[in-house]
């Protein structure tokens, strides 16, 4: 069984149980018996992990549109390089 959701002009949504593909375009309002036009939702959306779903969007952003960057990234390993060459005589000099 599978939730449809109905939606009433006057009474709002409805819930109803169906075999999965007897859904109808219209049922009739519990509350009114008025026609209900069936409404179209996402299932399960909320229950989608959010992490996941950040890591999947990514993975296909990085193949067609990669991230821009200014710099190279740093990954910690990096060496800072120092202003002037390791000598002892050129650290005597004075600094700007
Ligand atoms: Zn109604």
């Amino acid at each position: 069984m599978v939730t449809y959701q109905y939606n009433c002009e006057t009474d709002g949504p409805t819930d109803v149980s169906r075999p999965m593909g007897e859904a109808t375009q219209t049922i009739e309002c519990p509350v009114c018996n008025q026609q209900a036009q069936r409404v179209f939702s996402m299932p399960l959306v909320s229950a989608v992990d959010q992490k996941r779903m950040k890591l999947i969007d990514s993975t296909k952003a990085t193949s067609d549109r990669p991230e821009v960057v200014t710099s190279i990234p740093n990954d910690g390993r990096r060496k800072k390089q120092p202003m002037a060459p390791n000598n002892p005589l050129l650290q005597k000099l004075p600094r700007p």
